[in-house]
């Protein structure tokens, strides 16, 4: 066994189906009364009736959140927050919500409620990445971590199944990179692990019946450990290569995650073969990369990036980007066959495994 450090893990979680009842409480337990709901202009209404629910324990609603947390957004509903008088936040919605909710602890430190309504999985992590003038910057800290979690199953009811299959990926990246991580740690490897075995038995299932209520419990299941897993040690060339093509080239998060995935997969194969053996497992299938493509396609995500923009004379400048700086990967990151996986990630091939 490797040494290893485990720091715990803080944040409070209610999982199951009709939880979003138990947030008057939750509000109460936190030693609150007056919450702000945040969440994305599109589910305004979703916002505008929890907040009714809450009645007197609701200070208003703040429909504003945007992809990538730019601080023009935070900046303005910090304005809202202090004319409302809130004493906390509660994000009701995808990453993009709770970025929000995470940029208003960072800068005020009041409890965050998070309800999430995908996959992605950033509830889990005191990770924040924001925009300023189209610069994405990331930073960690402890005021980010929310303090709740509700995972209300019947939210997720509605996710539509290609949105429920690309964010479903972006998790399954989040724990297949703790396989790997250079701090990985025996707890976080067994979360992974049945992270992605959850997730990869439920995504076809949604994908069959979006209305599954055992399916999108089990995705649910899923993405909670998955984001545990990004919140608990750190990621590697995958991620990285995310960053710059959504920072670069403004690709959306859960499509490019998707895609990338399996061509990450592979370029790492050979260096760490315990993580391959643990994710070929979780996928019921003969190899890692291969079978996390395969996965993708049978749930009709896309596979190549071609298709979600990425212009074919970016694919240099996104190679210098990630062999740009010393980030931390199980093999090291080299521009040349990092071209090559671009290359195949653009034209959306199948992994030939370990390269
Ligand atoms: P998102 O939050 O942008 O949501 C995508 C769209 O789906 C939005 O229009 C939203 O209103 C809608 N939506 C959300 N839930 C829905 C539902 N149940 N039914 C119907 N529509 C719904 O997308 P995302 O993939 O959840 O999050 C992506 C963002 O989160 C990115 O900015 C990414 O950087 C960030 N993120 C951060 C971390 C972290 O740890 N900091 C982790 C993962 C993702």
């Amino acid at each position: 066994m490797d040494p290893f450090r485990f720091g715990g893990i803080p944040t409070r979680v209610v999982f199951g189906h009709g939880t979003l009842a138990e947030l008057p409480g939750e509000i109460e337990r936190l030693g609150r009364s007056r919450a702000v709901v945040v969440a994305t202009p599109r589910q305004r209404a979703r916002a505008e009736a929890l907040a009714a629910r809450l009645g007197a324990r609701a200070a208003g609603v703040i429909a504003a959140a945007a992809m990538h947390t730019p601080v023009a957004v935070t900046e303005a509903a910090l304005a809202e927050l202090r004319r409302l008088d809130a004493d906390c936040v509660v994000a009701l919605g995808g990453g993009s919500t709770t970025g929000l909710a995470k940029a208003i602890a960072l800068r005020t430190d009041l409890d965050q409620i998070i309800v999430p309504t995908t996959y992605a999985g950033s509830e889990m992590t005191p990770i924040l990445g924001e925009t300023r003038d189209g610069v994405k910057t990331t930073q960690r800290s402890d005021r980010i971590l929310p303090e709740t979690v509700i995972y209300d199953v019947d939210l997720t009811l509605g996710l539509p199944v290609g949105l429920s299959a690309t964010s479903g990926m972006n998790a399954i990246a989040h724990a297949v990179e703790a396989l790997y991580a250079r701090d990985r740690n025996p707890i976080v490897s067994l979360m992974a692990e049945e992270a992605i075995r959850a997730l990869a038995g439920a995504l076809p299932a949604i994908l069959r019946d979006p209305g599954d209520r055992a399916a999108r419990a089990d995705a649910l299941y899923g993405a909670w450990l998955a984001g545990t897993c990004l919140g608990a040690v750190g990621m590697a060339l995958h991620h990285k290569l995310c960053h710059v093509l959504g920072g670069s080239f403004d690709l959306p998060h859960a499509e490019t995650h998707t895609v990338v995935l399996p061509h990450a997969v592979a370029y790492n194969a050979a260096a760490a073969p315990d993580a391959m053996a643990r994710v070929a497992r979780a996928l019921d299938a003969p190899e890692a990369a291969r079978g996390l493509f395969d996965l993708a396609a049978s749930l009709g995500g896309p596979t190549g990036l071609a298709a979600l923009g990425m212009p074919a004379e970016g694919l240099d400048r996104a190679a210098d980007l990630a062999a740009a700086g010393s980030s931390w990967n199980p093999r090291p990151v080299e521009r040349a066959p990092i071209r090559r996986l671009l290359e195949d990630a653009y034209h959306g091939r199948r992994p030939a495994g370990a390269a």
